[in-house]
């Protein structure tokens, strides 16, 4: 029986024919030298016309081009934190940030959300998280693992909060801002109260473009904190290679040509995971309006006996279970800050997706009729 993994962060779709072409013909052209350390002019240029019809303005100098949106966020990380300082993260949050934070001398500071809530945050529960220690605000939208997106009203109302705390950045991570199923995207910098001097968006081509290998972020912010991480960056990566900058560029450029195919399949499998959700029993699970995940409670089949006799007490014992019995690959729900769920992804071959909907019923089927 062939592994099926729905645990992987990046979808199976080929990354979009005019990065490839773009990042020939550059090499082609010997672009292969240092590029500047913020990232090529015109890529800059793009990304802020990216913004444009949100109304957003911004300049060049307000966006550093990264090698991915990992070290766009430790180049933050490091700039802005100083011992002593906390990073409020709202959980469930992708393990990245974590394992991030471990190499910085601030403590992350979980805010738990909850599925029974529909993972909402309110401006309370903010209020009461947030502190004069409290450096970085952590958002994730679309989130992951959840798929939540957080909704203009929402958004403003957190700000509200946020803006009381004068040493306070906000930073969102939007990396799955193009990959949503219906509802409108809104990005943190086009709210009321995003005071340019302390919100910042991470964002990359990982995700919506279906880049994760050539390392590709960006950090938008205000023009002083950019020049402190492009110091930070030039100190350490220096700037990311120009011939991938040209393929960033090639994509953004014809993204209105090469997102739809993939957004329509991710859209039709969100479906198959549905069902496939729908038809085990006792899951509960939060419709996802963005990103390419479900992230279902798990925790009525714990605490039962597999076939092989074994006792499986937590998430990670199951998942365990599902994939030596049934070649099933899933994620734990501890690595994301809520243990009890799982996070599956949806963004590989449908025929696939079908079938590993048919191997995880089964698996717990067979749980359930031991357990009774
Ligand atoms: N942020 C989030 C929320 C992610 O899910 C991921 C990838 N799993 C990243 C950042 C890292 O992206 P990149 O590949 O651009 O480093």
């Amino acid at each position: 029986m062939e592994v099926i993994s729905l645990a992987a962060g990046s979808s199976y779709f080929n990354s979009p024919a005019s990065a490839k072409a773009a990042a020939i013909a550059a090499l082609q052209h010997d672009k292969t030298f240092y590029g500047p350390t913020e990232g090529t002019l015109p890529l800059r240029r793009a990304v802020t016309q990216k913004y444009e019809p949100a109304g957003i303005e911004l300049r060049p100098e307000q966006v550093l081009v990264t090698p991915g949106a990992k070290q766009a966020l430790y180049n933050l990380f490091t700039v802005l934190l100083r011992p002593g300082n906390e990073v409020v993260v709202p959980t469930p949050a992708w393990f990245g940030f974590h394992e991030l934070l471990r190499y910085t001398t601030a403590k992350a500071v979980p805010l738990v959300t909850h599925s029974a809530e529909s993972y909402k945050l309110t401006p309370d529960m903010l209020r009461s998280t947030l502190s004069e220690k409290t450096r970085i605000l952590l958002l994730t939208n679309p989130g992951n693992p959840t798929g939540r997106m957080y909704t203009r009203q929402e958004l403003e109302a957190l700000l509200d909060v946020v803006n009381q705390f004068p040493n306070l950045y906000l930073i969102s991570d939007e990396i799955y801002d193009h990959v949503t199923y219906g509802k409108p995207f809104t990005s943190i910098l086009s709210c009321q109260g995003a005071k340019a001097a302390r919100t910042v968006v991470v964002n990359g081509f990982s995700k919506s473009f279906a880049m994760s290998g050539w390392r590709l972020g960006f950090i938008l912010g205000p023009e002083e904190l950019i020049k402190k991480c492009t110091a930070f960056q030039n100190a350490t990566l220096s700037g990311v290679s120009v011939f991938v900058q040209d393929a960033a560029q090639a994509a953004l450029e014809a993204q209105d040509e090469e997102l739809p195919m993939m957004q329509q399949i991710l859209a039709s499998n969100r479906e198959i995971m549905r069902n496939g959700l729908d038809a085990i029993p006792q899951v509960d699970y939060y419709l996802p309006d963005g990103a390419y995940y479900f992230f279902p409670d798990l925790s009525y089949y714990l605490n039962r006996t597999s076939i092989t006799g074994e006792l499986l007490e937590t998430t990670p014992d199951l998942c365990r279970y599902l994939r030596g019995c049934y070649n099933l690959k899933l994620a734990p729900g501890d690595n994301f800050g809520a243990s009890g769920h799982v996070r599956m992804s949806f963004a590989i071959e449908p025929h696939r997706l079908q079938e590993a909907m048919q191997r995880l019923r089964q698996g717990l089927a067979l749980l359930t009729e031991r357990a009774d």
